[in-house]
């Protein structure tokens, strides 16, 4: 592949509401979109889904920004490379979210002269013709939780899930399963739990949930092993976020005492060349895999929409349209589900156009590099 120039956009995208976890809130995305052209006129984009405070992973946006100025990006322009995998070659420990950034955008640009999807072609399997969408619902009074969910069930959503903290407790969570049994409810801790708090959460057991995803605070996943004798007949899967960073925590999860499932984002992976060893190992091993998402604009989001369409997603992805986070997207058309469901788009690349308007909008900073050879 030659690439002649690389650019880097410090994009803030303002968000309609202030978005809240058991770690952080969120109402203005700092992002970075990566631009890599080939000297033919095509170009690719790629999205760092870092955020600014290191609440989610450790790897923020300062860390990332800094190692592709310094590293990624004058390095590739350097090296001779015939597909975007080979980049995971070049770089000793990686910062998981500035690599996959990049990686996304080369591949974006591979796809595009090939004139494929992306995802299509990487998987070499053909993509369902529409998702559903399922929806994350932040921390908010009760009053707001219930009126939010009249609203998804009017707009046709089918799977909602709840943040919960020891804080916020869990009775609300039981109320709203029995007032809505036509919904799907998986809960999110984001590791808020003490592993002495397992009867909190083995009394949520009865609840028929999809899932509850990174209930504790733990170091190492293998950690969960002390729960084998307390959670025989447990049968809610539990599943794993920021946990499983990498292959080798993955693989942990087959030792655990729990059913489990992986919650898939490229990002946190370190790129799709992780995320599809990840998908094959989920499926190998009886792992139920489904898509998540970042609060991050389309660039990043429209791939994860066509991973939810491949064969085997245990559930409906963390995936709504643009307009519930932004005014604007970075993508057109915007991600989208009328009554609940979204085509799945299968265009060359990413699949659809970036949006270079709404790009340089609301653009602060940007850096390009260009190739000497
Ligand atoms: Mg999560």
């Amino acid at each position: 592949m030659r690439i002649e120039k690389i650019t880097m956009f410090h994009v803030q995208l303002p968000m309609k509401f202030n978005f809240k976890t058991a770690k952080g809130s969120l109402n203005l995305r700092d992002t970075i979109i990566i631009k890599v052209e080939s000297p033919n006129g095509l170009s690719g984009f790629g999205e760092v889904v870092a955020f600014t405070t290191p609440f989610y992973t450790s790897e923020t946006f300062a860390d990332a920004w800094k190692i592709l100025e310094e590293t990624y990006l004058p390095e590739i322009l350097q090296k001779d490379f015939s597909h975007p995998f080979e980049i995971h070659k070049f770089f000793r420990k990686p910062l998981p979210m500035a690599l996959a950034g990049l990686e996304n955008a080369l591949l974006d640009l591979y796809f595009k002269e090939k004139n494929e999807n992306l995802i299509t072609g990487l998987f070499q399997e053909k993509l369902a013709d529409k998702i559903p969408r399922g929806a994350v619902l932040g921390q908010m009074s009760d009053a707001q939780t219930i009126k939010e969910i009249d609203q998804l069930i009017n707009s046709g959503v089918k799977r909602i899930k709840l943040k919960i903290s020891p804080q916020i407790g869990t009775d609300l969570i039981k109320k709203l399963v029995k007032r809505y049994p036509q919904i799907t409810f998986a809960l999110d801790a984001n590791r808020s739990f003490q592993l002495t708090d397992w009867p909190v959460i083995k009394a949520l057991d009865e609840l028929g949930l999809a899932c509850i995803e990174e209930p504790f605070a733990i170091k190492d996943l293998s950690e969960l092993k002390l729960l084998t004798e307390l959670s025989v007949n447990f049968s809610t899967p539990l599943c794993f976020d920021e946990s499983v960073q990498d292959l080798e925590s993955l693989k942990i999860l087959t030792e655990l005492p729990f059913q489990t499932m992986l919650n898939v984002k490229i990002g946190r992976l370190g790129g799709l060349y992780q995320t599809q060893k990840a998908i094959e190992f989920c499926r190998q091993h009886q792992i139920g895999f489904w898509i998540g998402s970042m609060v991050e604009s389309g660039i990043s989001k429209i791939l994860h929409v066509q991973l939810a369409a491949l064969s085997g997603n245990a559930m409906a992805g963390d995936l709504s349209d643009s307009k519930h986070y932004f005014d604007q997207d970075l993508i057109q058309p915007e991600i989208a589900f009328p009554n609940g469901w979204m085509t799945v788009p299968t265009g060359a690349g990413i699949g659809l156009s970036v949006n270079e308007v709404a790009l340089d909008r609301y653009t602060v900073n940007k850096l390009s590099l260009t190739s000497l050879k």
